[in-house]
């Protein structure tokens, strides 16, 4: 179990103290960590092969309801979606398509995301529930627009998690953030406390992008996401450059403030409720040490235009692309040596030098990997 002489790995993982006691409940969702617990994909990796990926990342299309700021897909200086053809879909029969492959390959788990607002696709009830059919489990990030009526019905029965991306505090901050009515966040509220009264095992969170305009309001929306019902917010800073240091420096002015502000918000945490602060998380990770990506493994992104990519960071880019699937089957394609060589010529250290949201994980699986097996057991 010595690492691929051709996989160099030369960093080691950048494991942060957890904010979370293991003993607290609700149990932490997220963590670097959750990729060692298939030993079968690492074997894969370290055989210069791809097993099924674990968790697939869908974009169903790229149309969205709201127009945020802050969104990557759509501002012009950040690396995300410069490829991204706003009236691309994944049309339904080939998603249905893809979906059976999913089922037959032992995929454990899609992410509907965006591109667009997923939530929005009009088959997406019927993703949900024949995905559940194969036993895949479902959680989808979304802004919360559409969660109601058939949708929230295939969530409520069948997803394991929806996290709704929030900005503004209020009616006016909210429509201005997105570029939506001021109603509109009042309606939003409104759907996520009448998901909440389902009583669903599918845990309602919220996303919340921490910028300048929404800085000194933390407290105030998180205060309002527990009284909707909510059971999770992470906290994280936007991403304004693919430039680290323009990045810090935005975020250097906000910083004092920030802090004052999740200290604050941490006071809402009970056992119904967490907030997750990963806020932190921005200092230099736009450098890679290691050259392959276990992201590719493990996360892998079909994007709406039927185009599976290497992961979120680099959906509709041609150096993300690993190969279209208009003609022929995800499974197919996964399983060939095409993609197999496409996957292993990605080359972190050099392809990279942007913002990664999978860096921490990738060290972990790297590092992981690197570990000679004469010193395993020196645990
Ligand atoms: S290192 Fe990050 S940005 Fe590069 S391919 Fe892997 S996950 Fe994507």
């Amino acid at each position: 179990m010595t690492a691929s002489p051709t996989l160099s790995v030369v960093e080691k993982s950048p494991i942060k103290e957890i904010d979370t006691d293991p003993a607290e409940k609700p149990a932490q969702v997220y963590s670097t960590l959750k990729a060692l617990a298939f030993q079968d994909r690492i074997d894969a990796l370290r055989e210069e092969r791809l097993a099924a990926p674990v968790n697939i990342r869908i974009k169903p299309i790229n149309h969205c309801n709201h127009d945020c700021w802050y969104c990557a897909y759509r501002v012009s200086n950040l690396q995300l979606g410069e490829d991204m053809n706003l009236r691309d879909a994944i049309p339904e029969a080939k998603m249905m398509e893809i979906i059976d492959d999913i089922g037959v390959m032992g995929v454990k788990a899609v992410t509907f995301t965006g591109g667009g607002e997923p939530l929005i696709y009009k088959p997406i009830a019927e993703c949900v529930r024949r995905l559940a059919g194969y036993g895949v489990k479902v959680g989808s990030l979304t802004n919360g627009s559409n969660l109601k009526g058939e949708v929230a019905d295939a969530f409520a029965e069948h997803g394991t998690w929806l996290r709704v991306s929030i900005d503004g505090w209020d009616g006016k901050s909210y429509g201005e953030a997105r570029n939506v009515g001021e109603k509109s966040f009042d309606k939003l509220v409104a759907n996520m406390a009448d998901f909440v009264k389902r009583g669903s095992k599918c845990i309602l969170g919220a996303s919340i992008i921490i910028g300048e305009r929404n800085h000194t309001h933390l407290y105030e929306l998180c205060s309002k996401l527990k009284d909707a019902g909510l059971e999770q917010i992470k906290l994280a800073g936007v991403i304004v450059s693919n430039h680290g240091a323009e990045n810090n420096a935005y975020h250097r002015e906000l910083k004092p403030r920030v802090t004052e502000e999740i200290a604050r918000v941490k006071n809402l945490n009970d056992d119904q409720f967490h907030v997750v602060d990963h806020y932190h998380e921005l200092d230099e990770r736009f450098q890679r040490r290691y050259h392959f990506c276990p992201t590719i493994q493990f996360t892998p992104v079909i994007g709406a235009d039927s185009v599976v990519y290497a992961c979120q960071d680099k959906a509709y880019t041609e150096q993300g692309a690993l190969g279209s699937l208009k003609d022929r089957s995800f499974k197919d394609f996964w399983f060939s040596e095409e993609n197999r060589k496409r996957a292993f010529a990605i080359d972190p250290a050099a392809h990279c030098p942007h913002n990664c949201a999978n860096h921490q994980k990738n060290v972990v699986v790297t590092d992981f990997m690197a570990t000679d097996e004469e010193h395993l057991m020196f645990v």
